[in-house]
């Protein structure tokens, strides 16, 4: 959600500015602007729409010195190039990640105090409130130290002062913030493929923390105003490339790199088929997963996994919902909490409640350093590797891959189950090339209606082939527990209707099975991803593998991923970044 890149540099200042933002797009935006100093004097350009519709405006060659820049993702007013970002109060030109809860009141109490506002942006007024604080302390240090006390909310900034035309400042709390340090300039951006291009080397800035940058120097503050030193990280994965390697889509390719990503797990957090010492779950009685959308699916299936394995009683809850529910904390109580991006807020703002109650955390989390990673208790990184596409898949595998691993960890089952994950890396690749999910596709491609069925961990994997469904291609799908249909919902069921069913778990398959007859019954035509060889309920079949109950519900989760992409694609939709989604959702 939202990219933001700053560039303090001494040679081509508008074009790294724009091959950060552009390794950004992937977050989801809907519009995308620039402010720059040139000759000292500020140029804001912004469009609404793709950044090339930015680009177009654009000189590359002018000659800049520093620059901020912005892709939106709108919270506050239509996406339309008056809103997009970077919006200017007085001497001060901000771009902004996050939301102002308190602008209304904020933009009441300005008004009468003369400030004209142009946009409906929560961003043009925090704004004009550090033109005001500049304007009382002529200090832009003094300035961003008191912000916190006005703004309410979350926000990552990037600053220019018309006073200070070599320098920006950025401030952040809520929302990431970077540094990329390299000789010849230096960077400021919301995440770290923005920076890749002219350097491996990073400063992760803490929440409050303010940052002075200059083409040759950079420095810190704490919240008071103090200079503090930040250690410099440096940046170094290789499946963190940002191509598409000859894939038509991102999605496409990173499904092809879950073989690689089972790989790697298993590589670092597996050793003579024993999981390491990576985090026991086993001393406590109650767990709660906190995640949301794909990561809460994967959650679900680690409820599977740990109930089955750690004999644990697990509850999976939504982020958005755990903050305003009765939670029954107690010490015997761990909060997981599971994010790709390490920066849903709605998933963070959980983490801290439990924190506030003193309650055990751990993060299963994809980005180093991201804020998640940072501030819970305990952190087990799924090491997919950068995702591009929105729509996740080998981040998606790896977050079951690593509850697995934590429910298994020593039980007697532990040597057995890691022989069969060692069996998944080949069984994707062959998932991937064997089957014609473009003809399997067709039968979806014109449905305005899908139901995906199933029972027990066959239902937690729909819900995930529903989502994957619905996101990238916008054919309304909902995942039923197949048994649950009967009691309402079997209503909508018609020839009209499609229905993907997900059949691996032998010991309820019978059950599932009838329900299927009653909605063949009912004229919807049924496609089935099964490991049941010899099976009469489908008229279309993707058959997987039988092996036994840990490995077969692994087995699925590639071919889902593979029929909702060729979908999508059959449906021409942009699969990489689909209309209203953003890749890291920041703001609650
Ligand atoms: N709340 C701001 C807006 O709507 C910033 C949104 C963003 O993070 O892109 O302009």
């Amino acid at each position: 959600m939202c990219g933001i890149v700053g560039y303090a540099g001494r040679k081509n200042v508008i074009k790294n500015i724009m091959t950060g933002l552009k390794s950004l797009e992937y977050r989801g935006y809907d519009s995308s602007g620039i402010a720059y100093i040139k000759d000292g004097k500020i140029n804001i350009i912004k469009k609404a729409g793709p950044i090339k519709n930015l680009e177009s405006k654009l000189n590359y060659n002018d000659d800049a010195s520093i620059g901020i820049s912005h892709t939106r993702w709108a919270t506050h007013g239509r996406a339309d190039d008056i809103n997009a970002h970077p919006h200017k109060q007085g001497k001060i030109t901000i771009v902004h990640n996050g939301i102002i809860e308190n602008y209304d009141t904020l933009k009441k109490e300005l008004e009468k105090e003369g400030y004209e506002f142009k946009t409906s942006t929560d961003t043009e007024v925090a704004c004009a409130v550090i033109d005001k604080l500049y304007k009382e302390t002529n200090d832009m240090i003094s300035t961003l130290s008191k912000i916190n006390e006005v703004l309410k909310g979350s926000y990552a900034f990037n600053i220019i002062n018309d006073d200070i035309p070599d320098t920006i400042f950025g401030i952040r709390k809520d929302s990431p913030l970077i540094v990329g340090i390299s000789n010849d300039g230096n960077m400021l951006a919301s995440d770290i493929p923005a920076v890749l291009h002219i350097t491996n080397k990073y400063v992760v800035l803490d929440n409050y923390d303010i940052v002075v940058l200059k083409d040759d120097s950079v420095k810190y503050y704490d919240r008071q105003g103090k200079e503090i030193n930040k250690e410099i990280k440096e940046y170094n994965n290789s499946l963190d490339t940002i191509s598409k390697n000859g894939y038509d889509h991102f999605m496409l390719k990173e499904i092809n790199e879950e073989s690689e990503v089972v790989k790697k797990i298993l590589n670092i957090y597996t050793e003579d088929n024993h999981v390491k010492n990576i985090y026991d779950i086993r001393k406590y009685k109650n767990i709660d997963i906190v995640a949301c959308g794909s990561a809460s699916f994967a959650g679900q299936i680690g409820k599977y996994y740990i109930e089955k394995y750690a004999n644990i009683r697990t509850n999976v809850y939504y982020a958005s919902e755990y903050r305003y529910q009765r939670n029954f904390f107690d010490k015997d109580t761990l909060v997981i909490l599971i994010s790709q991006s390490g920066e849903t807020a709605d998933t963070l703002a959980a983490l801290k409640l439990a924190k506030e109650h003193n309650i055990d955390t751990l993060a299963i989390v994809n980005r180093r350093d991201s804020s998640i990673a940072r501030e819970a208790d305990s952190v087990i990184y799924t090491e997919a590797g950068i995702e591009i596409a929105v729509a996740t898949t080998k981040a998606y595998l790896a977050q079951v891959i690593i509850l697995l691993l934590l429910a298994i960890k020593d039980t007697k089952e532990e040597y057995k189950v890691i022989e069969d994950i060692k069996l998944l890396p080949n069984l994707i690749t062959k998932y991937i090339n064997e089957y014609d999910y473009n003809a399997i596709a067709n039968v979806l491609k014109d449905k305005e209606h899908v139901f995906y069925l199933g029972r027990g961990i066959d239902f937690y994997l729909s819900m995930e082939g529903s989502l994957k469904l619905k996101e990238i291609s916008y054919i309304h799908s909902e995942a039923f527990q197949a048994g649950e249909l009967k009691h309402g919902s079997i209503s909508l069921i018609d020839e009209d209707f499609g229905v993907v069913s997900v059949v691996t778990d032998k010991s309820i398959s019978d059950k599932t099975i009838s329900n299927l007859k009653e909605v063949s019954a009912r004229g919807a035509k049924i496609i089935t991803i099964t490991n049941i060889k010899d099976e009469n309920f489908s008229d279309y079949k993707i058959e997987v593998d039988d092996y036994n109950e840990v490995l077969n519900p692994l087995t699925v989760i590639v071919p889902m991923q593979m029929l909702a992409y060729n979908v999508a694609k059959l449906r021409g939709c942009d699969i990489d970044k689909p209309r209203n989604l953003a890749k890291s959702v920041t703001v609650e």
